[in-house]
């Protein structure tokens, strides 16, 4: 319906709806309050000068009125309450004058002042208030007001048919009221009780439209488009057994995941999450081993070529007998397109490499195995882009920052988990300490500690965002700083994001060898390289991160069996920061993020559109969004999820798998 077929609605007013992003009558229907104003009748007996008041009473005459200019005027009149009478001034409402008669029923909602027995009325509303009045209050503009919009959405409430696509089944389940009726008491709520019904009723069908699609992708994503493969579960065995260390259980049981994917005739698509340091990339080295098994190349893909190169070195270790071909971004023309040869003929069992490996046109022979390490530094594009390189590969993600499972569910929904949530044995958890700016001489102290005892550290500059010059500016002030406390007794290395390649692997170099024992980076820099004498970080400015970052940083330390430190500098946002030091399970430091931040950190990993609720927020409606994602799962499952209804939902997810 269009917004002109509404009584009362003329082409200005459209114009203003148009700017808040109202096009038409189902927009304006679907416009909820963002919040209510809730009147209650004040309590008289508790009433102070200056106090909100909201009193019934008659008007005992007729109003004075003042007019001062053109534009401020103000009405005088008498109120009669039954307890007291008060004087009643009201600025700028001439308009009400005429039904302000003596003897009428009225509500003053104002501000009391008791020395005068006077209200400065900010409203009057006509009639008195039984128990409570319930207003919506609209995002308006300075052009059209909240009460305006909530006439023109009462108007068109009366004519306009809405569409219910909550299932029966689940309507009845909870003794949901029809959507038409929640709308209606959204907008015109008589009291507190039906209107949580309704807007729960309403936020419940967001979130269930929401988990419907991602249920649908799932499956969608899924159903039969896997490869055949066939390996027998012995020669994975033989493998784990020949590694130098056992495998922890969880590594263990998502090799099991990994390899039950695998051999179905359904398409993997995987996440694999885990601390740094959990040993994520052996439980990745063996899915591309099973995937070489099966007869068909593996894909590796790290965030950097130090990462990448890392990778190469250790999978050569344990898989000597087969082709590995590294794919740099920065390779001779001729030893690139010898790699690309190798790569198209199927020479080359297993690819790893960088971006190079997707935005480059490498062709494979058979691809069966995606795996992309630290997933959420790619963006989706690239994601796509490798997804169509081979035919239908299989596809694992590694993610380091781990997420409690729930949220998972919602976040990667449309993907299966394997968590490994337990650390290799023989690691001791790094003491995390947290100091104000002003304490910087025992943060000094305690270096020194480390150094004297031939220790390593890291010192991380603060971070901002986008300026990389401030970040040069800052990296550099840090070193003059560890330059006069330390410069005699040890060398300082500095690394940052203008720095070249070579420049920057010469400096991990040396810090790895021991030559440098201070490094100072801003995280830009991937601190790839493990280095188990480093027994320190010193995070400066650390308010700047968030929780889940911070953790990650601090796991470049704690490497041995050494004590280790992680050190929090910051006079912001001590209260979150503490987090750190009562906790070293990254995913309760994920969780604590998200009850902090709403999730900042890992909702900026994996934006959805969808997530844009008009009710319902993913944070505080949690729990419905876990009863929702139960019911949409039984719901597709069911006969009721018949396609010509449901439809809408079908089209909506085809249309964002072709943008993935
Ligand atoms: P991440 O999950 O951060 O990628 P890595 O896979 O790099 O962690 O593992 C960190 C270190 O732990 C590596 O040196 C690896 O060899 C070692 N490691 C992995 N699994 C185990 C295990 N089960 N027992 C002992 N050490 C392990
Ligand atoms: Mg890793």
């Amino acid at each position: 319906m269009k917004l002109s077929d509404i009584k009362g609605l003329g082409p200005t007013t459209e114009k203003y709806l148009n700017e808040l992003g109202i096009f038409n009558a189902e927009d304006l229907i679907n416009y909820y309050p963002y919040r209510y104003e809730i009147i209650e009748n004040t309590d008289i007996d508790k009433l102070e000068d200056g106090d909100k008041i909201v009193v019934g009473g008659i008007c005992e005459n007729n109003p004075n009125v003042f007019r001062f200019n053109r534009k401020l005027n103000k009405m005088t009149f008498r109120l009669n309450t039954g307890r007291f009478i008060a004087r009643v001034d009201i600025f700028n409402r001439i308009f009400l004058k005429d039904k302000l008669t003596v003897g009428t029923p009225i509500t003053v909602i104002g501000k009391y002042d008791q020395k005068h027995s006077s209200i400065t009325a900010s409203d009057i509303k006509f009639g008195l208030i039984e128990e409570t009045m319930i207003e919506p209050v609209y995002h308006s503009s300075f052009k059209i007001s909240s009460s305006k919009i909530s006439k023109l959405i009462k108007a068109s409430l009366e004519k306009i048919k809405i569409k219910d696509y909550l299932p029966g089944s689940v309507c009845q389940k909870y003794k949901f009221i029809s959507k038409d009726e929640a709308i209606k008491i959204a907008h015109n709520p008589k009291d507190k009780r039906s209107l949580n019904k309704a807007l729960k009723r309403l936020k419940y069908e967001e979130l269930f439209n929401f988990m419907l699609k991602i249920n649908y992708l799932k499956d969608r994503k899924k159903k039969g488009n896997g490869l055949k493969r066939k390996v027998s579960y012995s020669k994975v065995e033989k493998i784990i057994n020949n590694l130098p260390f056992e495998l922890t259980k969880d590594q263990e049981k998502s090799v099991k995941d990994i390899y039950n994917d695998l051999i179905s005739e359904n398409r993997m698509n995987r996440l694999l999450q885990g601390d740094v340091g959990s040993g994520k990339t052996i439980v990745a080295f063996i899915a591309l081993y099973i995937n070489y098994l099966s007869g068909y190349q593996g894909a590796l893909m790290a965030p950097t070529e130090i990462l990448a190169h890392q990778h190469v070195l250790n999978i050569k270790r344990l898989l000597p007998n087969l082709n590995i071909v590294f794919l740099k971004g920065k390779m001779k023309t001729k030893e690139k397109r010898e790699a690309k040869e190798l790569i198209k003929e199927g020479k080359a069992d297993i690819i790893i490499g960088t971006h190079a490996l997707i935005s480059e046109d490498v062709e494979y022979k058979s691809l069966g195995l995606v795996i992309t390490d630290e997933q959420h530094r790619f963006g989706v594009n690239q994601r796509g882009n490798l997804k169509n390189k081979g035919m239908t590969p299989d596809i694992l993600y590694m993610s380091a920052t781990p997420i409690p499972r729930t949220y998972a569910l919602t976040l990667y929904g449309d993907m299966d988990i394997s968590s490994i949530r337990t650390m290799p044995s023989g690691r001791k958890p790094v003491k995390t300490i947290l100091k104000k700016n002003k304490d910087i001489k025992d943060v000094l102290y305690m270096m020194l500690d480390e150094i004297k005892k031939g220790h390593q550290i890291y010192v991380v500059a603060p971070l901002v965002e986008e300026s990389e010059k401030i970040e040069l500016e800052d990296t550099y002030k840090l070193e003059e700083k560890m330059n006069k406390a330390f410069g005699k007794i040890c060398k300082i290395g500095v690394m940052h994001g203008k720095m070249k390649p070579d420049e920057k692997a010469n400096v991990m170099n040396e810090f790895k060898e021991g030559k440098i024992t201070i490094l100072i980076s801003t995280t830009v820099i991937e601190v790839g390289v493990d280095v188990p004498n480093a027994t320190m970080m010193v995070i400066f400015d650390s308010f700047r991160f968030g929780l889940s970052a911070l953790h990650q940083l601090r796991g470049r330390v704690g490497r041995n069996s050494l004590d280790s430190y992680c050190i929090l500098l910051s006079d912001r946002e001590t209260k979150r920061l503490n987090v750190l030091t009562k906790t070293n399970d990254g995913f309760k430091v994920s969780e604590e993020d998200f009850k902090l931040r709403g999730g900042g950190d890992i909702f900026g990993t994996r934006q959805s559109g969808d997530m844009n609720f008009k009710l319902a927020d993913v944070k505080n409606d949690y729990d419905l969004l876990l009863i929702t994602k139960e019911d949409s799962s039984r719901f597709i499952k069911s006969k009721e999820f018949n396609e010509e209804k449901y439809s809408h939902i079908k089209s909506s997810v085809e249309n964002s798998l072709n943008q993935d």
